[in-house]
């Protein structure tokens, strides 16, 4: 009785896992989604490739997202053509990628990245059992199987309006469960990213990690750590930048996902001192992302960052550092430690360290220098630092009020704000300055975080 009951289930999971099962057709009367919803640039993409004879579909991200209801970030277009082939027949485009070749097709503004449909099986690994390179091509059915989550192998053709559902995708969107094609632990060896890609995608689109997909996470978190920087990178951005960083951040928690993987990371969700201001931030920063307001990875790095610095800071100083020096080596020695782990540009880190470095400028409020700093190219991004700081509590409300105001004020009220810090700075009881005498002045009243 066991023994037919194991049968049927193994048979079922066979079944659906194979590259031979006979997917779902699934036609627009119960899908509800219109060719006029996914971009025009990838149905002209499909149109083109079918017209050469070609399979070609809208696959991925868009068609999980239209299905839900949510307007797609980009989309992905799959078909039989080889990259070589798919080049030759539009002028705009470009093979990029050697290990993993795709074409990007350049539509007006949207870029499509159009794949080939992959072999079942990869062509190179790594000891671990992580793909290294895959320029093998197969069937539709056998790219389905490569694909990780059973709601990002739909298949569109924009033509028919028909969706081609190899792994029970829709249904599975349809009771929110993120589940992944095929045995999870086997899929997680191969490309570990795949990991936080649940994490990532159930936050974002309120969906349940399957359980059996959830189990293995917390054990095979260190395979991370074989993954190279700059592609742990790109999905830490991905994951800051979704607009669901707050419940991204939340669920690597629990999954156990956040711990000797990405030191940001580690830094962020352990010091339960910098909390509030990291949680200030990532909501900030959600909320930016939802009223589609630009976010940069610079501000959202060097936010994250700060109460590492001012702890080093801090640390560095009680050790006899002068104050000065010590600010600036404790944001060399926090870039060289995340350095380690994931490859933020040189962009980045510059554009994180002028923040940082404004700080303390805005302690200064006499003579010419608050004239100066606002000056500063990066004035209001260095402010807007600034105000995050104050609401969790790390500088004065006040200071923060202060520089808005003179930002916004014309020039006699500007010297008249500088009036009233000065007379309030002398009302203020003297402190001992034996200490704070051999400070430079810019570092002197800069506390620590948060
Ligand atoms: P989003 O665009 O919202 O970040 P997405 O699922 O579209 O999510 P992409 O990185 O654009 O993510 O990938 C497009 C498609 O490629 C996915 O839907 C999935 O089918 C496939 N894919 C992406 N990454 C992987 C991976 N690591 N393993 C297997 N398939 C993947
Ligand atoms: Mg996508």
């Amino acid at each position: 009785m066991i023994r037919k009951l194991l049968r049927r289930v193994f048979s079922y999971r066979v079944a659906s896992f194979s590259a031979s099962a006979e997917p779902a057709r699934i036609p627009v009367s119960q899908h509800g989604i219109h060719r006029e919803q996914v971009s025009h640039g990838a149905a002209k993409v499909c149109a083109t490739l079918q017209g050469r004879g070609f399979q070609a579909y809208v696959v991925g991200g868009a068609i999980r997202d239209l299905l839900i209801g949510h307007l797609p970030k980009d989309h992905d277009v799959a078909t039989d053509a080889t990259p070589e082939e798919v080049r030759a027949l539009f002028r705009r485009s470009r093979i990029i990628g050697r290990r993993f070749k795709i074409v990007h097709v350049i539509n007006g503004l949207e870029t499509i990245e159009v794949s080939t449909f992959r072999a079942s099986q990869a062509a190179e690994t790594d000891k671990h059992g992580r793909v290294l390179a895959d320029n093998s091509y197969g069937s539709q059915a056998e790219d389905a199987i490569r694909r990780d989550f059973t709601v990002n192998a739909l298949y569109y053709d924009p033509i028919t309006e028909t969706i081609i559902d190899y792994h029970h995708g829709v249904a599975d969107l349809q009771q929110k469960t993120l589940r992944v094609i095929g045995e999870p632990r086997a899929r997680y060896r191969e490309d570990p990213v795949r990991m936080l890609r649940a994490v990532r995608l159930a936050a974002k689109l309120g969906l349940i990690i399957d359980p059996a997909a959830r189990a293995p996470i917390r054990d095979m978190a260190i395979l991370l750590e074989n993954v190279p920087t700059a592609r742990l990178f790109d999905e830490t951005l991905k994951l800051l930048m979704s607009g669901n960083a707050v419940r991204c951040i939340g669920q690597l928690r629990e999954e156990g996902l956040h711990h000797g993987l990405l030191p940001l990371l580690d830094i962020v969700l352990d010091q339960t001192v910098s909390e509030r201001f990291v949680w200030l931030t990532l909501e900030s920063t959600d909320t930016r992302v939802r009223a589609d307001k630009p976010v940069s990875a610079g501000f959202l790095f060097a936010a994250l960052l700060w109460p590492e610095v001012s702890r080093i800071w801090e640390r560095r100083q009680t050790a006899g550092e002068p104050p000065y020096q010590s600010f600036f080596d404790a944001m060399d020695e926090v870039l060289a430690v995340q350095a380690q782990r994931l490859a933020i540009t040189r962009r980045v880190a510059g554009d994180i360290k002028e923040l940082w470095g404004l700080q303390p400028r805005f302690e200064k409020r006499a003579g010419r220098a608050p004239f100066r700093l606002i000056e500063h190219p990066r004035f209001r991004a260095g402010w807007d630092f600034l105000h995050l700081r104050a609401q969790a509590g790390g500088v004065p409300e006040e200071l923060s009020a202060w520089w808005h105001r003179f930002a916004h004020a014309g020039h006699n009220q500007r010297e008249e704000l500088l009036r009233a810090v000065q007379t309030n700075n002398d009302k203020a009881p003297t402190r001992k300055r034996r200490r704070s005498r051999r400070k430079p002045a810019e570092t002197a009243t800069l506390k620590p975080v948060p």
